[in-house]
């Protein structure tokens, strides 16, 4: 059985969450491996409807390990709440576990992700604000507190001490604001820590063993390749790699063991926050997507940009992804529209460009170029065959995998799991 990466291949939000729902049904281990609860996943299937923030999507299969890896960034009380949450709706959370190597978020990076986000002014990146971009600045600046730490009560006091030192000052000689509270947060944290410690483990020994065990495991990525930090429209992006490579790092597993790569992309494009967009539709065609689609954040609530395929972006996705293939979404949005445009290469001064420009002022200067093709003006909610699907819509997928490069694996055309075209193995 195989480990397979399954990641965004866009700005996040492609229906990873659908997609790995779906799969970990023959899974035996599932491991969130990037972002914090600034992530969000939508499932809907015979349980309801629920809405993720950390826990990985396999939760609902209860003989899947679900892991969350060293990489994600753990807000405790969020997680709290998410378990409690799930338990009241009648899903097991026993088969949870959390990386003891998982960075968490403390309430001062809430504070610090605001009063940074105010200081940009106009330039604001659009964050989420749940303080996630402090909470990686620190893992890297070795400030970091960690799950582990959570296991050792007074360790976890004495690094708090250590920390906040610098946090205060920050706090009081930078932005003016008040310094917070060691006993408020060390009396805080503690109780967390005996919430979640029976979840803490070391998640690398777990998911050895169910790699000697020839199990299935899915990397389950959150966001998408285009906020990468390294490949992303830097600097409007986010703080960890939601690329298969950030699998590997984010969950402990070499990337020689990773065996398949699928990445999700919608038949069109969203963005959440700011940042080049070449594709966007800032007219009525995008509001009637935008409206269709129901396209607005699952944890924030924002209304989504929307935009045509944009090929060229896709195109590098692959790339950087090494994919194997690609499960396009939300192909039923486009049952009433009469035609598409798929961006298959873009115009920047002048010039026909079909690469992704790494710098961002290129990238706001790039004049998308379409290519148009016939709607289908059919529905295609019911349909679980290729061949049964509108010629039109037939021609759009595979022009989408001419364009890209890529073998398309599975369509969907709704949200739930069993509203899926099959069109090659994904394993
Ligand atoms: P994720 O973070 O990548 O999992 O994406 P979100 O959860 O933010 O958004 C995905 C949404 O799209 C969820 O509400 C899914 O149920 C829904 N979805 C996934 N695939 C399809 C599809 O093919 N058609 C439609 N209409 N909705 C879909």
């Amino acid at each position: 059985m195989p480990v397979l990466a399954i990641v965004g291949g866009q700005w996040g939000d492609e229906g990873k969450g659908k997609v790995v729902d779906q799969l970990a049904e023959t899974a035996d281990v599932v491991v969130r491996f990037s972002g914090g609860d600034n992530a969000g996943h939508t499932v809907i299937n015979h349980l309801g409807e629920f809405k993720l923030h950390l826990v990985p999507a396999g939760i609902f299969s209860s003989r899947v390990l679900c892991v969350i890896g060293n990489g994600v960034v753990i807000n405790p009380a969020v997680l709290k709440q998410e378990i409690e949450g799930l338990n009241r709706s009648g899903v097991d959370t026993s088969n949870l576990v959390i990386s003891d190597r998982a960075h968490l978020v403390m309430p001062y990076h809430l504070l610090l992700d605001e009063l940074e986000e105010k200081s940009r002014a106009g330039k604001a990146l659009g964050t989420t604000k749940r303080g996630i971009g402090p909470a990686f600045a620190d893992k890297t600046n070795r400030l970091g507190i960690r799950a582990c730490d959570l296991l050792d009560k007074a360790a976890l006091g004495e690094r708090l001490a250590m920390v906040l030192e610098s946090k205060n000052t920050l706090f009081t000689s930078v932005y003016g604001a008040p310094p917070v509270s060691y006993e408020q947060i060390y009396s805080e944290y503690c109780a967390y820590a005996d919430f979640l410690a029976p979840f803490i483990k070391d998640t690398v020994v777990l998911l050895g063993q169910a790699v000697a065990k020839k199990q299935m495991v899915i990397l389950e990525g959150a966001q998408g390749a285009l906020l990468d930090p390294d490949f992303g429209t830097y600097p409007y992006g986010t703080s960890s790699s939601p690329l298969t490579a950030g699998g590997a790092l984010g969950a402990g597993i070499a990337p020689s063991r990773i065996d398949k790569l699928l990445g999700i992309f919608k038949v069109y494009c969203t963005r959440v926050g700011n940042g080049p967009m070449p594709t966007e539709l800032m007219d009525e065609t995008g509001d009637a997507i935008r409206d269709i689609a129901h396209e607005f954040g699952t944890t924030t609530g924002r209304p989504r940009r929307i935009g045509w395929f944009d090929a060229v972006a896709a195109r590098f996705s692959c790339f950087i992804n090494g994919l194997t293939s690609v499960a396009l979404t939300r192909l039923d949005v486009f049952d009433t529209m009469p035609a598409l445009k798929i961006c298959t290469s873009y115009d920047l001064n002048g010039q026909r460009i079909d690469y992704f420009p790494a710098s961002v002022a290129d990238l706001e200067k790039c004049q998308p170029v379409y290519e148009e093709l016939p709607g289908w003006d059919k529905p295609i909610t019911h349909v679980r065959n290729f061949a049964d699907l509108p010629i039109e819509a037939q021609r759009y997928v595979r022009r989408i995998e001419e364009l890209i490069g890529c073998d398309v694996s599975m369509a969907c055309c709704g949200p739930s799991r069993e509203q899926v075209i099959q069109l090659k193995p994904v394993i």
